[in-house]
């Protein structure tokens, strides 16, 4: 035997077969909460910086038409992880904190991408904001997360994280529970998303070798509005003391997403990582005074300023920098993420693989139909190529041309009759294989 072949032989016997692809790229899904469409530099923003966000957009595609599948948190949320309708299985409304409840939050029989990816061979990991029930059945670890680093609620305060020691507030009980590490209560010093932004370094840095899964879900720039002077610093000149403080929380969610960047560079892992960075739903411009220009409405509502979300996949080698105009989905995300992964899809998925599309490899998304429901049935929408229909309670359906009115000022249901009447049939077939809503928003006790 030759010399070479004993130590081909070695080699083998000292490395066993890697368990996966070593091609398969990282995934990272950044999701911002509460972000305005306008707010920040990719999407047009002048006033308050976002360089990094920006840099990720200006090496990945920015897709024009982002939505969620909902216009607030946990419900996107729902659909964002399951990569289905949420509707389909009840999760509709924002599970209330209860923590002994086993039947509020994301139902025990949906499939996660966690799940999914961790079956394929990633590590997984989140870091953030959960929002997917209390119940420890419902934790992170329990749903395809080898590790966990967060905020179990829906939010929570930025700074005096351990407040909840002298302090419990009942009306928002979620916002000062400890954060924890897995299951573990943690102190935690730093100001939250700089936190969250470390954590989520950290994890690149120790599963750098790959492939892992990180759902990073800030949120921010949800209220409470609180922001250290670093970064009010950096927008100081915003008058307005509600944007102000929004715009420079918006700036430390930029930081954090740079550590992440940096990171990746690092380790030469920025080019083979799938990366999605969109907003669980349009601004709340009245609570925080954010900005969804030009769009009408905002958070809550199905008019686009409440579903229509800053969007960018980035994947430097496989997706060449530019833009997407046609309709895309967060509930793609799923779906696209496990092609690039290489996992089982679970039946059901809603979404479509993004990467052939963003290649300009295939077609169909041009006219596929996206659809909403809020409030088990309150209101609807749908939107099919450049048409918009939009159902708010009893009113009648209004229709909307975006490719001429982004802004949906100007209502053409009296003119085209026949393409209400065609976008509602489309919804009424969707709506029929929907489930009623589990629970009920929660609202908050007074104090
Ligand atoms: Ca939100």
């Amino acid at each position: 035997m030759t010399r070479a072949c004993l130590i081909g032989l070695a080699l083998a016997a000292a490395t066993p077969a890697p368990a996966a692809d070593p091609a398969r790229p990282n995934v990272v899904v950044i999701v911002a909460d509460d972000l305005g469409y306008a707010d920040v530099g990719f999407q047009g923003c002048k006033d308050i910086p976002t360089p990094h966000l920006d840099a990720l957009a200006g090496g990945g595609v920015v897709c024009t038409g982002g939505y969620v599948s909902h216009p607030f948190c946990s419900p996107t949320r729902a659909g964002l992880m399951t990569g289905r309708y949420q509707h389909r299985f009840g999760h509709e409304n924002n599970p209330a904190w209860l923590p002994d409840d086993k039947a509020v939050g994301l139902p025990l029989d949906q499939v996660t991408l966690a799940d999914a990816l961790k079956k394929a061979g990633y590590r997984t990991g989140a870091v953030g904001k959960w929002h997917l029930g209390a119940h420890p059945a419902f934790h992170p670890n329990r749903r395809g997360f080898d590790d966990y680093f967060g905020l179990l609620g829906g939010g929570h305060q930025y700074f005096d994280h351990n407040r909840f020691k002298t302090d419990p507030d009942r009306a928002r009980q979620e916002y000062f529970i400890p954060l924890v590490r897995n299951e573990k209560p943690v102190e935690e010093a730093a100001y939250l998303t700089d936190a969250l932004g470390r954590e989520a370094a950290a994890f690149v840095e120790a599963h750098r070798k790959g492939p892992f899964f990180l759902y990073l879900a800030f949120n921010a720039p949800h209220t409470p509005l609180q922001a250290p002077e670093k970064y009010l610093a950096r927008v100081k000149d915003l008058k307005d003391e509600k944007l102000r403080t929004y715009a420079a929380m918006v700036c430390g969610l930029d930081d954090a997403v740079g550590a992440v960047a940096a990171k990746l560079r690092e380790h030469g892992l920025d080019r083979n990582t799938l990366i999605f960075f969109l907003s669980d739903n349009g601004g709340p411009v009245a609570v925080t005074n954010c900005r969804n220009t030009p769009l009408r409405g905002a958070k809550g509502q199905l008019y686009e300023g409440g579903v229509r979300v800053p969007f960018v996949v980035s994947w430097p080698d496989r997706l060449k920098p530019g833009r997407f105009d046609h309709p895309v989905s967060s509930l793609d995300i799923f779906p696209t993420a496990l092609a690039a992964g290489g996992g089982e899809a679970p039946k059901g998925l809603d979404g479509v693989d993004l990467v052939p599309h963003l290649q300009g490899k295939a077609a169909g998304l041009a006219d596929r139909t996206l659809f909403w429901r809020t409030g088990g049935g309150q209101s609807f929408a749908a939107r099919k190529g450049p048409l918009k229909y939009v159902r708010v309670g009893k009113q009648p359906a209004e229709l909307y041309d975006l490719a001429a009115d982004a802004a949906e000022a100007a209502d053409l249901a009296g003119k085209r009759p026949e393409a209400v009447a065609a976008l509602g049939k489309e919804l009424d077939a969707w709506n029929a294989a929907l489930v009623e809503p589990r629970w009920q928003n929660p609202t908050p006790k007074k104090k």
